[in-house]
């Protein structure tokens, strides 16, 4: 009996061999240079700010060189799968606009090197795996889980390397009958690489972000096809896939460098040229005095779901990763402030080898720059759509006030140094809200008075200004100048600088006065331009919120 009855034993249904697949997924159509990337995400139902960092990268490599990016869906760790998981990871790239040109969603295949989820790609697993067999690389191992546990406690117990390799790999000494015998018997295997490598043997390799690597050899014979789901094992599938889909850069995260012997003498073994590596640094984040990986459990910033419900623009995002992803982007995207991120030419040589550090208070000043930038209306439309996800109340207050809305958001933007409050969508309410009617009317009010606080001063002042002093139709100088004849005549300085000479002689200055207004009808002393709000409010809000005071 020989390896070929074994393979056929297994494998008995699978009747196409390696070659077919090679052809039939034929070289792509590349030109020099033209990079083919890809995302691979596993479908948690959670899409990381990892993912994305990763996906950013491998749509740069494609986008800078004119070549692919595509997405593969990763599923053969069954246990983990989420219903609707894989659709989270494409429609959360689509909202950042990084979009892969190949992938395959509800059944329907985009490309020509589908299918493009792995569950889906069973049988061409298995026509590898047979053809593995066949050549003596692969083998059936029976040991149970006991077994291997027995085995790493006698391997702890005497100070050896742990793990299924060389003479502690017993099943791969089981003679070609024997596995048959077993198999026919109905006992149960996984089917593990027969590796041929020394341990003790460096090589070296090239990593396109670590530069030249010295790794051991692969030497265990690690498992390439699962017992229950007949599935195969990441690094397995990796092989397949990234030869059959034609990958040219492999962008991953760091935590599978330790794997990557075991993947190059995979590719050595079927005589495949492996790609070329892009070990990504983790993304980490600063926690009193250390830096740690940001992580799920612990970071509410490690999903993607965070900047969608906060509601940062998806671009503020995008730049924050890129400042991340290559040191040298800030510096560029200064001397190119008009230029779209993606024409930055990406250099893994350019990524930090140890950690990239991702830093919610710079992506809070990136965003709060970036919406300071946008025309009014721009921000009204983007929060109406915000909005229409997570606040419909307000959505409705907009929706039913645009043009008034669009000009508030217009007081002090569209000039050479705008205002820079808003730092996402979510918190532009809770800096507008007492100029809505409605919303002021609703609101617990907490005014800020600063050092006028007697309630009949306070009153008096606004209503002599009122009565005597606001005009809607003034320009600011006039309005300006208006407000300091109410300082007059209430006894208030209109000038700072004599103010400053004889304090004594007034009850406070123009500065103070100007304060009680703008408490008056905001409750807050520190607003935006107090004459844009009182023009954009109006005579007869003014008024009524002044008579709420008394
Ligand atoms: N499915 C793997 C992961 O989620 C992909 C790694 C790779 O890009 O090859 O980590």
């Amino acid at each position: 009996m020989t390896n070929k009855d074994l393979a056929n034993l297994i494998f008995p249904n699978i009747d196409k061999d390696i070659n077919f697949y090679l052809e039939k997924y034929p070289n792509r159509n590349l030109k020099e240079g033209e990079k083919v990337t890809r995302i691979a995400p596993s479908p948690t139902g959670y899409m990381h700010l990892g993912t994305m960092y990763q996906a950013l990268i491998n749509f740069m490599m494609a986008k800078n060189s004119n070549g692919i990016f595509y997405l593969r869906n990763e599923d053969t760790d069954t246990k983990r799968e989420v219903e609707g998981a894989l659709k989270l990871v494409i429609d959360t790239l689509k909202d950042y606009s990084i979009v892969p040109s190949e992938y395959e969603m509800d059944g329907n295949i985009y490309g020509n090197y589908g299918p493009y989820v792995q569950s889906e790609r069973k049988e061409i697993y298995h026509a590898f795996i047979k053809h593995l067999i066949e050549i003596g690389r692969a083998y059936p191992c029976f040991c149970t889980k006991e077994d291997l546990e027995e085995l790493r406690n006698r391997q702890e117990a005497r100070k050896f390397r742990t793990g299924y390799y060389g003479k502690w790999a017993k099943c791969r000494l089981l003679p070609v009958e024997e596995q048959i015998k077993r198999i026919e018997a109905g006992q149960e295997y996984v089917i593990r690489f027969r590796s041929e490598g020394n341990f003790d043997h460096k090589f070296k390799t090239e990593d396109l972000v670590k530069g030249t690597l010295e790794l051991p050899e692969n030497d265990e014979d690690f498992v390439i096809m699962k017992s229950n789901d007949k599935l195969p094992t990441y690094h397995f599938a990796h092989i397949v896939d990234d030869t059959l889909m034609h990958t040219t850069h492999v962008v991953r995260g760091e935590e599978w460098l330790s794997s990557l012997p075991k993947h190059l003498e995979l590719f050595k073994a079927f005589g495949f040229k492996a790609p070329k590596y892009v070990h990504t640094p983790l993304l980490i984040k600063k926690e009193e005095n250390s830096v740690r990986k940001i992580s799920k459990r612990k970071d509410p910033e490690a999903s993607m779901t965070y900047y969608k419900e906060k509601g940062y623009p998806t671009i503020a995002v995008i730049e924050a990763l890129m400042t991340i992803i290559n040191s040298n982007y800030e510096e560029w995207h200064t001397a190119n402030p008009d230029k779209r991120y993606d024409e930055f030419t990406y250099s893994p040589k350019k990524m930090s080898a140890s950690g990239a550090f991702f830093d919610l208070e710079k992506l809070d000043n990136i965003s709060r720059n970036i919406i300071s930038k946008m025309k009014a209306s721009e921000v009204y439309d983007n929060l109406i759509e915000w909005t229409h996800e997570y606040d419909l109340e307000f959505n409705k207050i907009l929706s039913d006030n645009k043009e008034y809305s669009i000009n508030i958001f217009n007081i002090e933007r569209e000039q050479k140094k705008p205002r820079k409050d808003f730092v996402y969508y979510s918190d532009v309410k809770n800096q507008v809200w007492y100029m809505f009617n409605e919303l002021f009317d609703k609101k617990e009010k907490e005014y800020d008075f600063q050092k006028i606080t007697d309630k009949e001063e306070i009153v008096k002042i606004c209503e002599t200004y009122m009565a005597k002093y606001y005009d809607s139709s003034d320009d600011k100088d006039t309005w300006f100048n208006k407000m300091k004849l109410l300082c007059d005549e209430l006894g208030y300085a209109s000038d700072m600088k004599e103010y400053k000479l004889n304090p004594d002689k007034y009850k406070g200055n123009v500065a103070d006065v100007s304060t009680v207004i703008r408490v008056s009808v905001t409750t807050k002393s520190m607003t935006p331009d107090l004459y844009e709000i009182l023009k954009l409010l109006g005579i007869e809000e003014i008024k009524r919120r002044i008579n709420l005071l008394k």
